[in-house]
C-alpha cells in the first residue's frame, strides 16, 4: 500500500510502546537531529534544538501531568510568563558575572530598538511578575510552578541543549529552612512518581551578604595563589567573581578549585543556624543528602541554601535539578523584601532516566466502503469521539481487506465496519482485534461493547 507512510505508522504504534523506549528515541548525538539515516531537508532545525516526535510526546505529557499533580498537592499554582523578556531582567537577576549572562544568552535588538532575550532561566520572570502584578498583596500563598522552554547558547552535547525545558518551582515569603527542605522533599516525591531511582542529593550554603564577602576575600587570595594553573576564563573570574570558578568544567580548574577554602567555615551565625536547620528538617523528612561545600551553582543570586539532585545514570551532565534560596532578588528588583527559594528540573534529563508506565491508550479504526458509508462513518466517528472513544478514520478508498491490514499495522484495538448492508440495517460490525471476535449492533450497543472491552 502506498499510503502507509512510515512516520504515521510509527506515531500510531506509539500507543503500545513503553515510555523509556520512546524517550530513548531522542538520544542522538548533538548534531544528529534526525532519526532517519540519510534524511535531508532544505532547511534543518537549529543546532542544539530538538523535535519532540509523536512517539515521544506521550512521555512529556506524563511528566507534565505528574509534575502538576505533585505540585498542586503542596499548594503550588501555575504562573506562565513570556518566553521573551527585557535583557536587563537577566543581567540584574541572573547576574552580570554568571556564565549564562556573559556567554549564553539569546539576545537581540527588536524592531523597536529594545534589547530582548529569550529567557535562559525562569526565576527572574517570576520575581518580575510578582512585582508587576503585586501578587504579594494577595491572601494566597506565593508558591508557583511552570514548565516550558529555556534558551542558552552553550556547546550542545548529550544532556545539554540550546533550547531545553525546565520544570520550575518557586516559593516566596518563606524564610524558614523548612521551606527549602520541603522543596527538596517535593522534588523527590516527583522523581519517585517518575520511577527515578539512584539519585544523590547535594546540599550547601553559600552564605549571605554578611558572610559571603569575607569568604570571597579568602577565596580570591587562594585563587590568586593558583592563578597560573587556571584556564583564561577562570583567571578573569579570580577578580570579577571567584565563586564562579567552581562552575568551570575544565578538569584542571576543578582540581585546583577542590583545594580552595570551604564556604562552610565562613558562615555567619544566622547562615550557619539556617543550614543546620535545613539538615535537621531533611532528616525529619527522611531525605538522604551529602553536604557539598563546592556546590555554589551557576547563578549569582543564591543566598544560604543551594542544592542539586544528581543521577549516576546521566554521564557528564548529571544534574537532574538544582536550586536554592535567593532572599535578595525581590528587593534588588525594587519590589517587596520577600525571601524566596526554588528549583528548576531539566525535563530532557529527567525523561532520559524516567521509568514511566507504558501508555495503554486504545483506539477504534473505522472501516468504510464507498461514499455513502463514508458520510455515515463521519457521523459515527463523531458519536464515538463524543463518548470518549479515540477513533481514527483515514479518508482513502480501501477495500475491506486493506482496511483490516491497515488497522492491524496500526495496532487498532477495534475495527468498526460500515458498509452498504450495515447502513441499510442501522447496525454495524465491530471486531475486537485482540480476540478476533466480531459482534453486530447499533452504535449505542457497540459503544457499550467498546467500553466493556
Ligand atoms: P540551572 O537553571 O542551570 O540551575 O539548571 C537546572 C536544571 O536544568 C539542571 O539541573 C539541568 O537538569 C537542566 N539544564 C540546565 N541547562 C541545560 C541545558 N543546556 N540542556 C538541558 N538541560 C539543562
Amino acid at each position: 500500500m502506498t499510503d502507509d507512510a512510515p512516520a504515521k505508522k510509527e506515531a500510531r504504534r506509539s500507543h503500545s510502546r513503553s515510555a523509556p523506549e520512546a524517550a530513548n528515541l531522542g538520544k542522538k548525538g548533538p548534531a544528529e537531529r534526525s532519526s532517519v539515516p540519510g534524511a535531508r531537508v532544505a532547511v534543518s532545525g537549529i543546532k542544539g534544538t530538538k523535535d519532540v516526535l509523536p512517539e515521544e510526546a506521550g512521555s512529556w505529557q506524563r511528566l507534565e501531568a505528574a509534575a502538576r499533580a505533585t505540585f498542586e498537592l503542596y499548594g503550588y499554582r501555575e504562573l506562565r510568563a513570556p518566553v521573551i523578556e527585557p535583557t536587563e531582567l537577566f543581567e540584574k537577576g541572573t547576574g552580570q558575572t554568571s556564565d549564562i549572562v556573559t556567554k549564553e544568552m539569546y539576545t537581540f535588538v527588536d524592531k523597536g530598538g529594545r534589547s530582548v532575550t529569550l529567557r535562559p532561566e525562569y526565576t527572574p520572570s517570576v520575581a518580575r511578575a510578582i512585582i508587576e502584578h503585586r501578587l504579594d498583596l494577595r491572601a494566597e500563598p506565593m508558591r508557583y510552578y511552570y514548565m516550558g522552554p529555556m534558551f542558552r547558547y552553550d556547546k550542545p552535547q548529550k544532556g545539554r541543549y540550546r533550547q531545553f525545558h525546565q520544570v520550575d518551582v518557586e516559593v516566596f515569603g518563606e524564610k524558614d529552612a523548612a521551606a527549602d527542605a520541603e522543596l527538596i522533599e517535593m522534588a523527590h516525591t516527583l522523581l519517585g512518581r517518575l520511577g527515578i531511582l539512584g539519585t544523590e542529593t547535594l546540599v550547601n550554603s553559600v552564605g549571605d551578604r554578611t558572610c559571603r564577602p569575607v569568604y570571597l576575600k579568602a577565596l580570591r587570595a587562594a585563587a590568586r595563589a593558583k592563578q597560573a594553573e587556571l584556564c583564561p576564563d577562570c583567571r578573569r573570574k579570580v577578580e570579577t567573581n571567584p565563586l564562579r570558578i567552581f562552575d568551570c568544567k575544565v578538569e584542571r580548574c576543578r582540581e585546583v578549585a577542590a583545594t580552595f577554602p570551604s564556604i562552610l567555615d565562613f558562615l555567619c551565625q544566622e547562615c550557619r543556624a539556617h543550614f543546620q536547620d535545613l539538615l535537621g528538617y531533611l532528616d525529619v523528612l527522611g531525605i538522604a543528602y551529602r553536604v557539598e561545600p563546592r556546590l555554589v551553582r551557576g547563578l549569582d543570586y543564591y543566598t544560604k541554601t543551594t542544592f542539586e539532585v544528581v543521577s549516576g545514570a546521566l554521564g557528564a551532565q548529571n544534574a537532574l535539578l538544582g536550586g536554592g534560596r535567593y532572599d535578595d532578588m525581590m528587593k534588588d528588583f525594587g519590589g517587596p523584601d520577600l525571601p524566596a527559594t526554588g528549583f528548576a528540573m531539566g525535563m530532557e534529563r529527567v525523561l532520559s532516566v524516567a521509568a514511566l508506565p507504558a501508555d495503554q491508550k486504545k483506539f477504534l479504526y473505522l472501516a468504510y466502503l464507498g461514499e455513502e458509508a463514508k458520510r455515515a462513518g463521519l457521523e459515527l466517528a463523531r458519536f464515538f469521539r463524543q463518548n470518549g472513544v479515540e477513533c481514527l478514520v483515514e479518508f482513502k478508498d480501501r477495500g475491506m481487506k486493506a482496511h483490516f491490514g491497515r488497522a492491524s499495522k496500526l495496532e487498532a484495538a477495534w475495527v468498526l465496519i460500515v458498509g452498504g448492508d450495515e447502513l441499510r440495517k442501522g447496525r454495524f460490525g465491530l471486531k475486537d482485534m485482540a480476540t478476533g471476535r466480531q459482534v453486530e449492533g447499533t452504535r449505542g450497543e457497540l459503544l457499550a461493547a467498546v467500553r466493556a472491552g
